[in-house]
């Protein structure tokens, strides 16, 4: 077994700690790298539970320089990345007629610029070693826009053509770019919805509930595993059966 490097940004979140634990269920060999922003409690304790296995790593996802920095301390300590998941993200909801600015902006940099910089960041050293999986967290309002999530809506549907673009400039050197499009997942990130809104929101899922974060983690995992050699350039949506 050949050791791979898993980067998971947003590592302290709840999908990032579902991503994280599915990778370390999956093999021995994969080490974990977390990378965590202001928070860092659960990864903490997710290092302290698999000392061997995960490495906490600071990175700002919006800025190209944090990016450089975080990438050089993982290739002086070990090989290149092997897995990139973009998962770190935010949103700021409210109508454009009276979206500040710096929401639009902030959104954008934290959601679309992120994951560009992220993939320039790692694409060397795949291209180095002719292999690499990037997967990207985008989400189900990239194709089905709600009101209210212009700045949010957008900045996923660029990461969803950025993956299918960036797709075809790498297949032929072995690198498989793909977008995952979450619906509702019981995170942190639905922490805003009171009862009512959940309860609306509950109603317009087929299967009447909200994903469990588990439930991205495995298709993130499986989208870096040797038998999805395959397919890059997709799409996936998880949402309960919304769209
Ligand atoms: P969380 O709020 O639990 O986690 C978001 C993570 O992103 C946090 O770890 C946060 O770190 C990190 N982050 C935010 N800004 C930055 C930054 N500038 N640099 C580095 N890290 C940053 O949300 P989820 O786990 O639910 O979300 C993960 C991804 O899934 C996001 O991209 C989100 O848009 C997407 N998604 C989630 C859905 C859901 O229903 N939960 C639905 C569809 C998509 P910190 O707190 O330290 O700032």
């Amino acid at each position: 077994m050949t050791q791979r490097n898993i980067l998971i940004t947003g590592g302290n979140g709840g999908l990032g700690q579902a991503i994280a634990r599915s990778f370390l269920e999956e093999k021995p060999d994969n080490i974990i790298w977390l990378a965590i922003h202001t928070r860092r409690d659960r990864a903490e304790a997710l290092k302290a539970d698999h000392p061997e296995r995960v490495r906490l790593i600071q990175l700002d996802v919006t800025l190209p320089e944090s990016w450089k920095s975080a990438i050089k301390q993982m290739e002086d300590a070990l090989e290149p990345v092997d897995v990139l998941v973009n998962n770190a993200g935010k949103h700021d909801d409210s109508l454009l007629a009276t979206m500040p600015v710096e929401s639009w902006q902030s959104i954008i940099d934290t959601n679309l610029n992120a994951v560009f910089h992220g993939c320039q960041a790692v694409l060397p050293g795949m291209i180095s070693k002719r292999s690499g999986r990037i997967i990207n967290i985008a989400s189900l309002s990239a194709l089905l826009a709600p009101q209210g999530q212009t700045n949010y809506a957008a900045a996923k549907a660029g990461v969803v053509a950025l993956t299918q673009s960036l797709a075809k400039e790498v297949a032929r050197i072995g690198i498989t770019v793909n977008a995952v499009c979450p619906g509702y997942i019981e995170t942190e990130a639905l922490q805003g919805m009171d009862s009512e809104a959940r309860k609306n929101a509950c109603a317009r899922i087929p299967m009447r509930r909200f994903g469990r974060p588990e439930e991205i983690a495995a298709a993130v995992r499986f989208l870096a595993c040797p038998e999805a050699s395959y397919i890059t350039g997709s799409v996936l949506k998880i949402d309960g059966g919304i769209l």
